[in-house]
């Protein structure tokens, strides 16, 4: 035991030594464009609450519902006595909202990720995944037999070129997988070239759209929508814009939801998801579809936000998504300014290799519905006397 926790203890000091250490700051109250931080409010700016959802009442109260009527926990999974209605009306619900047949519900999208692909391919099979698919992605298709392509970030000719390797290669089916936004540039897969190269080559398309449902294209219905593309899988999550509680799900075919009640191991060896989130689920889902004033102010901040840091000389990644990464280089700077940022009362956080590539250290901002122009203003001011402070501008 000693030794193996010196082992444990080398480990992390080699964390620390590389300045990669994550701390974890504590809030004491809601999530919002404030949080309480340590005795001090701050302008938050790296959520994952792109509607600003987290503490709508009309969620609140929907969770009140449930749990007086529903009970607070399941201590079940699904298919031994841990399926109210509340949990099918959520996935006819999530499916008709993305356009599929069918969804199932997970205990998050890292679940769904993780038991999305070994049940539906065997070892005659293919997967193409993008080379900077989330980690759940990456671990599920770990987890499954098919033989394993990538092909470099949105590159369409190496998706191509890993297509018909594929196919020389004798697969039976093949499915590319990827995320419709890709989280730490904010940048969308090039879905309709995708598609029409899955088509060409009959292989099956699987999105995960989990920094896109709620915000993206008509209704919030998520990248495919956006480019008016059908994805035959869709995964995604009610943890980032639906809410930002938990849970996770695939939506798709009839036959393959049915499949993977059957066969997904998180779905069959984890507890049902609580029926408060359930209700809060839904609730989302009415709030969210009917939310065009708040997609707009989310976008309107957005296109502000970057004009703003671009105007102030900052090194900003391309796009409209509502991620905006500022692009410092070296972990160690990033670090130095998400600290500095603090101090003035923003709360943002430095994303250093190996989560990005070495020399591409940034600060990755997020917009949200809920932040003022007030907000953006001082948001603003404040990178700018950061900038200044580490010396990027
Ligand atoms: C956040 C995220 C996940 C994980 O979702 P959870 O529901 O929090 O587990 C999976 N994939 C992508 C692309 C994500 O951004």
């Amino acid at each position: 035991m000693s030794e193996f926790l010196d082992h444990i203890r080398n480990e992390l000091a080699a964390i620390e030594t590389a300045g990669m250490t994550k701390h974890e700051r504590l809030i004491s109250g809601p999530q919002g464009a404030h949080v309480a931080m340590e005795g001090r409010q701050m302008l938050n700016l790296c959520a994952n609450n792109y509607l600003g959802l987290a503490d709508h009442p009309d969620l609140i109260a929907a969770a009140h519902g449930a749990l007086n009527d529903h009970g607070f926990g399941m201590a079940s999974v699904r298919f031994i006595c841990g399926t109210q209605d509340l949990h099918r009306q959520l996935e006819a619900r999530l499916a008709g909202y993305l356009g599929h047949d069918d969804s199932i519900l997970f205990a998050a999208c890292f679940d769904a990720n993780g038991g999305l692909f070994e049940p539906l391919l065997g070892p005659e099979d293919a997967v193409i995944s993008d080379s900077l698919n989330h980690a759940s992605i990456i671990d599920g298709i770990r987890l499954c037999k098919a033989r394993r392509y990538r092909y470099a970030n949105s590159d369409m000719a190496d998706l191509e070129l890993q297509l018909q390797t594929a196919r020389a290669d004798g697969a039976r089916f093949i499915m590319i997988a990827t995320d419709g936004v890709f989280s730490m540039d904010g940048y969308l897969a090039k879905l309709p070239e995708i598609r029409a190269l899955a088509d060409t080559y009959g292989a099956l398309l699987m999105v995960d759209d989990c920094h896109a449902t709620g915000f993206m294209g008509p209704q919030g219905r998520g990248t495919p929508a956006h480019f008016g593309v059908q994805a035959d899988i869709v995964t995604g999550t009610l943890g980032k814009a639906l809410g930002g509680a938990l849970g996770g799900y695939i939506a798709g075919p009839q036959a393959v939801i049915d499949l993977l009640r059957q066969r997904a191991r998180p779905y069959l060896f984890s507890n049902a998801l609580p029926p408060a989130i359930v209700a809060a689920g839904l609730t989302a889902l009415d709030l969210v579809e009917r939310a065009d004033d708040l997609r707009a102010q989310l976008f309107a901040n957005a296109s502000y936000w970057r004009a703003g840091l671009a105007d102030a000389g900052f090194e900003l990644l391309p796009g409209a998504h509502p991620i905006v990464p500022v692009m410092l280089g070296e972990a160690r700077l990033a670090q130095a300014m998400a600290a500095d940022l603090g101090k003035r009362g923003v709360h943002v956080a430095g994303f250093f290799f190996p989560v990005v590539p070495k020399g591409r250290a940034r600060i990755r901002t997020q917009m949200n519905a809920a932040l003022t122009r007030d907000d953006l203003d001082f948001g603003l001011e404040a990178f700018v006397a950061a900038g200044h402070s580490v010396g990027v501008l």
